[in-house]
């Protein structure tokens, strides 16, 4: 037999005999009750009490050793252990600790507790939990928590508190009710931990999904949704909202010849402005790249939403210094309504990049409406397409010289071949009417290869008849000039018309060369290649990098004529123009300038050595057949 139940077997018989023993003098002491000798009762009485304490220590010590042996002895040894071993516990978990009374007064916190909350021991002991209440919640909420204690013994959930330093912050916490042998509740002890790092993740994680980075706008995904609501509240209280779509034009040349970094200061400098706009109920968002939403709530007037547009279009107008670099840079901007343009918030941005494109279209830096008289010009494109296509396979194409002259001699030096379009019933339609509609279309291909295949004819009629011209001059479409087969295609021309290619001069647009300047670059020494000489188009109304034109293989500028109009008295217009001459002789380039109306302008130009003039009054586009010729030279 082990020791321990030796010891628990002795014990249980020393306990047994006691408690036999000590029934002696009980019994001695009740039956002396009935005795009637005082001296007999006395002594008995003494004798019975002696045995009944000597007894009674027996039983304790007989009791205390079988409890000992059976591990039940010492309760309060045990039981201060164990309060020894919980504390230590509490005290060394992360979460915090709480222990309240039944009447809600706190009566323990641990370390943890301090630590998160911020309040020490004595501070908090004796109060009642709702001292660290934040106010976010309401009376309907904590009430739920104690009929959920009452009910269930237990309540976990998340909740606001206010830490010493007067923060708030999100806690997850479990509360439980402690009950006493009785069945009463005797404690709380509530459990937390502060969840405010995770919630903060948590909301940055939303915070990405739903916004650029660059900018902090709200990005594609956060707009549709708020522009749902809006369009949801706006139904409700029949009240208007608009959209607005903007584009940056050209934004991708800046990006390129000066680096992705000077565009995302250029993009930020952009957002700056457009933020300088915005009220309440307005949501601007970054789409993408260069495109950016703007969603004004509670807009009655479709008048509002442009005026909006046209203070954007003006502010943009101003010149950008971003890391050294003063950039100018143009929007156009696309609205549609709601809800007269559509009735759902993926109609509406649909219908605002249509009229987007239509801004685009009507030349950049401009706002566009979506209407229906838009539909109607969408409809009206299609339909303009398949005459566009009829008319080319029926020759109602013409083509139109218009003189050049050197301004200094006045001699006719060379002619610029410009599309027009004999309409049957409409009668002679300007370029700028189908030249739009034959690029999207796909058309412009053919036209411009027709427009060259009879403009090189003519040089070569011209050539035979005597007339000596140094030029023709033939515009490329900047929706060709990307291409590779640009080059075939001329190529192809030069031999079957059999024209000198040093007499071909090919017009680009700066935006065509800008808008790829890379392409543009390897695109222009394939066409040198051939033997031919290339102008830059409409030069000032783009943003040409300086750097870039100088790599250029370009042999001619021609200044636009929206500045030649304002000569000479126009001084802004009378410096662009100093300046681009004095650009393109500093680069060994021909200056050109085209829409002379008055002799002034002819006169200014040429005092400033422009070497070349193009406009009304040297003569107008017309027929080969009315070309005036000088007498031979
Ligand atoms: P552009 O190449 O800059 O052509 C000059 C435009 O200015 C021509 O308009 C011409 O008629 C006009 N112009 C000439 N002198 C004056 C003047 O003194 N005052 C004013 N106000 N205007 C003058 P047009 O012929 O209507 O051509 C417009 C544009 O259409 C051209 O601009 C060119 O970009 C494009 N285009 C014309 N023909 C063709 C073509 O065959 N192919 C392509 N791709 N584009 C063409
Ligand atoms: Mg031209
Ligand atoms: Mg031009």
């Amino acid at each position: 037999m082990p020791g321990s139940s030796r010891g628990a077997l002795r014990a249980a018989l020393l306990y047994l005999l006691a408690s036999l023993v000590w029934l002696v003098p009980v019994g001695q002491i009740l039956s002396s009750l009935f005795d009637d000798s005082a001296q007999a009762l006395r002594w008995q009485l003494i004798n019975g009490y002696a045995w009944v304490l000597a007894t009674a220590v027996l039983i304790f010590l007989a009791r205390a050793r079988l409890l000992r042996c059976f591990g039940l002895g010492d309760q309060g040894r045990i039981e201060r252990e164990r309060l020894r071993m919980a504390a230590a516990v509490f005290d060394s978990t992360l979460e915090g600790v709480l222990v309240t009374n039944r009447l809600g007064n706190i009566v323990h916190v641990n370390r943890a507790f301090m630590d998160i909350t911020g309040y020490h021991e004595d501070e908090v002991l004796g109060h009642n939990p709702s001292k660290f209440k934040s106010g976010r919640h309401d009376v309907a909420f904590y009430r739920q928590i104690f009929h959920t204690l009452d009910h269930e013994g237990r309540w976990s959930g998340e909740i606001w508190n206010r830490r010493k330093s007067g923060e708030i912050y999100p806690q997850w916490q479990t509360i439980r009710a402690i009950h006493n042998d009785a069945g009463h509740v005797s404690h709380y002890v509530a459990v937390f931990s502060d969840i405010s790092a995770l919630k903060r993740s948590e909301r940055e994680r939303a915070h990405l999904i739903q916004h650029d980075p660059l900018t902090e706008l709200p990005n594609r995904l956060l707009f549709h949704d708020r522009a749902e609501q809006a369009l949801a509240a706006a139904q409700a209280n029949k009240r208007g909202c608009a959209l607005l779509l903007l584009d940056l034009d050209h934004f991708q040349s800046i990006n390129d010849s000066l680096g992705h970094a000077v565009g995302d200061q250029l993009i930020k400098a952009v957002v700056t402005r457009l933020q300088s706009l915005m009220k309440s109920g307005m949501t601007l968002a970054r789409m993408g790249g260069d495109e950016f939403a703007v969603l004004l709530e509670d807009t009655p007037q479709v008048a509002d939403a442009a005026t909006l547009a046209q203070a954007i279009i003006d502010t943009l107008k101003q010149p950008f210094l971003v890391d050294g670099h003063t950039l100018f840079i143009s929007a156009s901007i696309g609205i549609s309504v709601f809800p007269s343009d559509a009735i759902g918030a993926e109609q509406l941005l649909r219908n605002a990049d249509s009229a987007l494109f239509k801004a685009k279209g009507n030349g950049r830096g401009g706002y566009a409406l979506y209407t229906e008289e838009l539909t109607a010009h969408a409809q009206q494109r299609v339909e303009m397409t398949a005459e566009l296509r009829r008319a080319l396979a029926q020759e109602e194409l013409r083509v139109y010289y218009q003189p050049v002259h050197d301004l200094a001699s006045r001699e006719l030096v060379g002619v610029e071949a410009l599309v027009r379009w004999m309409h049957p019933e409409r009668g002679l339609v300007p370029p700028g009417d189908f030249i739009p509609v034959a690029e999207r279309s796909g058309l412009i291909a053919e036209i411009d290869a027709w427009v060259m295949t009879r403009a090189c004819q003519q040089m070569c009629a011209w050539q035979a008849e005597g007339h000596q011209l140094d030029f023709i001059a033939v515009n490329v479409s900047s929706r060709l000039f990307g291409h590779q087969d640009l080059y075939r295609q001329v190529a192809r021309i030069l031999a079957d018309t059999g024209l000198n290619p040093a007499r071909l001069e090919l017009e680009v647009t700066e935006s065509a060369v800008m808008e790829d300047p890379e392409s543009a670059l390897e695109q222009m020494h394939r066409l040198r290649e051939l033997g031919l000489r290339l102008s830059i188009d409409d030069f000032g109304t783009g943003y040409s990098s300086l750097l870039r034109l100088k790599r250029l293989p370009v042999q001619k500028l021609k200044i636009d004529q929206g500045f030649v109009a304002g000569l000479p008295l126009d001084e802004d217009d009378a410096a662009i123009v100093r300046v681009i001459i004095a650009l393109a002789r500093s680069m060994g380039m021909q200056v050109h300038a085209e829409g002379i109306e008055q002799p002034e302008q002819a006169q200014f130009l040429m005092s400033h050595q422009c070497e070349l003039g193009q406009g009304y009054w040297f003569g107008r586009p017309m027929p080969a057949a009315e070309l005036t010729w000088p007498q031979p030279r």
